[in-house]
């Protein structure tokens, strides 16, 4: 097994991971990444797990420590170094392959430009169908297409009947 694979396997855990995405952010004390780990995850992370894994991607070269000052206090501050931020990179690549794989299939299409909506589809009814866009600007465009692919047609030759029966 080599070394990066080792330290990829380090990793794995979830909970590991997403220490590692909030040093991505920016570099944190200990107490912050504990806090922002359950506001994020609503979950709260053990200590004894945070530390010793801060401790293990020091040894790795992958996270440096140094005291800053944070308000008033001088705290220990916990900072990817470039190979973190680099495994972190992998890391993310991976795993958005694993979650598009996962969730691709269960995906709405914009019926007008044809992106992936990942949520919050807007949903609008056209021709009495209803159909989902990515965003409102995707639906008014659907909708003038469609008017102008015969839909206004229609509504003319409506109109002209109309002026017919106005004219007779
Ligand atoms: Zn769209």
């Amino acid at each position: 097994m080599s070394a990066s694979s080792k330290t990829e396997d380090l990793v794995c855990n979830f909970s590991r991971f997403y220490i590692l995405t909030i040093l991505y952010e920016a570099p944190q004390h200990g107490y912050s990444i504990l806090s922002t780990f359950k506001d994020r995850t609503g979950k709260e992370i053990s200590p004894s797990l945070v530390y010793p894994f801060l401790r293990q991607l020091e040894k790795k070269y992958l996270v440096t420590r140094s005291l800053k000052p944070v308000g008033e206090k001088k705290k220990k501050v916990f900072e990817l170094t470039p190979k973190g931020a680099e495994l972190c990179e992998k890391l993310f690549k991976r795993f958005s392959a694993l979650v598009s794989v996962a969730i691709e299939s269960s995906l709405t299409t914009c019926a007008s430009c044809g992106c992936k909506i990942f949520e919050g589809a807007h949903k609008e009814t056209v021709n009495g169908k209803e159909n989902a866009f990515c965003c409102i600007h995707c639906a008014r465009s659907y909708k003038k297409d469609q008017i102008r692919n015969g839909e206004s047609f229609r509504s003319q030759l409506n109109c002209k009947d109309d002026n017919l029966i106005f004219t007779l």
